[in-house]
């Protein structure tokens, strides 16, 4: 790999055609590459030495700028990318010790989920990308629950786009509803009369067809875009500078009980992450993250009974299936669309050496609730609970040598607490949380039926 300079430009190319590029805008307007490909850098950039030396000092602004611009160079200025951090991250990361090990709680923002990382910076980048036009961008989203409510926050009254969110009728969280459809303005809702798979398969028809996008111009915003993985690459970087300079922050809104007497030494010579995943999108940008130069030894590709991955490690033979349902929800993934992103960059040996891959039983998830919060007072909700399991497995096994290892919190306790509640009692939950919990949902009812769809978004 060679090194990069800031003048550079980052091309991008599809994982199905390695011969086109194309620049960061449109990879990221076009979300999808024409061929039914993902996008991926044409190589993953490093760090400059005196970034990479000095990540575990930054603010965690100063990081995402860093990361970011490496791979949007030439295409977002530098003065607009800072605007687009700053504005777009206004919550931390914070890397606190819980029992035994440290969290990476990635749950402080506005829909107290990961996901709020990669959909506010995707809306503010759109938004840029887009001056100019006279039209405005619609972009369609379909959600089992998480997704829809990060991207409706995360678009919410930026200029020039317009959100549609689908879901399910019946089958999100009424807290998720408020989430989605709690809004208003430049966000609406639609409660579908059927499944999650009924939803894309609307937006699916809705993107496909001509005659509307003659009518009004339209995008996505699943988890494959580029500029919704790139700046997940950020908390990564972020927490293993800190880990390696035997750092740890203290706001842990998850830990009421937990204030640490003495604070917890890090072993700084080694960092294993331990990262919860479905789609793996998080896991993505954790290796692209190492890849870029980010102190970390290894990655725990942590899933619930949807194993396709850690299968796939174990045997070097990838065999998608359907999804079945668990308490991590988020997770119920059986066709990993980010694999296809994962393969590109690396072999199946290369991934052997940087990836641990665990799964975990409903079942071990609620004892791991459980116990760690009767042993620490530290709150794990069913997503967290997986990765912290995984690493228990793991360690059980002698597997996971030494160095310090962090599990990712992916989602808020508060956010789950039906299944938390009866396992530890009452969650306290965070301000963002109960602002939702006050928002009356307003949805429109529609069939799972792509025709009606279709003139009703030619009609907004
Ligand atoms: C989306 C989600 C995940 C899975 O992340 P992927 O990037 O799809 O692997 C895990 N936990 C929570 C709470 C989520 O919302």
């Amino acid at each position: 790999m060679t090194y990069m300079c800031y003048s550079d430009l980052m091309r991008y190319l599809s994982t199905r055609n390695r011969n086109e590029t194309t620049g960061f805008a449109q990879a990221a307007l076009g979300g999808l590459a024409p061929d039914g490909g993902l996008f991926i850098p044409e190589e993953i950039p490093l760090y400059p030495k005196a970034v990479r030396s000095s990540l575990g000092d930054m603010g965690f602004c100063d990081v995402a700028f860093e990361t970011i611009r490496l791979y949007t160079a030439g295409e977002i200025p530098d003065g607009t990318l800072e605007e687009i951090v700053h504005s777009a991250y206004t919550f931390n990361a914070p890397l606190v010790p819980a029992g035994d090990r440290l969290v990476l709680e990635l749950f402080h923002g506005p829909t107290a989920a990961f996901k709020d990382f990669g959909a506010r910076f995707m809306a503010r980048c759109f938004s840029y990308l887009r001056r100019g036009e006279d039209r405005p961008l619609r972009i369609l989203v379909a959600t089992s629950g998480d997704t829809g409510g990060a991207v409706a926050d995360g678009f919410y009254g930026i200029e020039g786009i317009e959100v549609t969110v689908l879901y399910p009728r019946g089958r999100v969280s009424p807290l998720q509803e408020k989430q989605i459809a709690g809004l208003g303005e430049n966000i609406s809702a639609f409660a579908v009369d059927g499944s999650f798979d009924d939803c894309q398969r609307l937006v699916k028809a809705a993107l496909g067809d001509a005659e509307l996008r003659r009518k009004c111009d339209l995008s996505s915003a699943n988890s494959i875009n580029v500029s919704r993985l790139i700046p997940q690459a950020v908390y990564y970087a972020a927490a293993a500078g800190k880990a390696a300079k035997g750092k740890w922050d203290e706001d842990g809104e998850a830990t009421p009980r937990q204030k640490a007497a003495a604070p917890p030494h890090i072993d700084s010579s080694a960092l294993t992450l331990s990262v919860p995943s479905g789609n793996f999108g998080n896991l993505t940008a954790g290796l692209y993250a190492w890849k870029m130069g980010a102190p970390v030894t290894r990655f725990i590709a942590a899933t619930n009974i949807n194993k396709t991955v850690p299968d796939y490690l174990e045997s070097g033979n990838y065999q998608a299936r359907l999804s079945r349902a668990t308490l991590s929800n988020a997770m119920d993934v059986g066709a990993p669309s980010n694999f296809e992103r994962m393969a590109a960059h690396f072999s199946w040996a290369e991934m052997k050496e940087i990836l641990l891959g665990v799964h975990v039983s409903d079942e071990e998830t609620r004892e791991t609730i459980r116990a760690v919060h009767e042993s620490s007072g530290y709150f794990l909700d069913p997503h967290s609970a997986v990765g912290w399991r995984a690493a228990d497995k793991l360690r059980a096994e002698g597997r996971l040598s030494g160095g310090a290892l962090a599990v990712l919190s992916t989602a808020h306790p508060a956010k789950f607490a039906e299944t938390v509640e009866p396992l530890c009692g009452p969650v306290p939950f965070p301000p963002s949380l109960k602002n939702a919990m006050n928002r009356e949902a307003h949805f429109r009812n529609i069939p799972a039926d792509e025709k009606i769809f279709i003139e009703t978004v030619g009609s907004l």
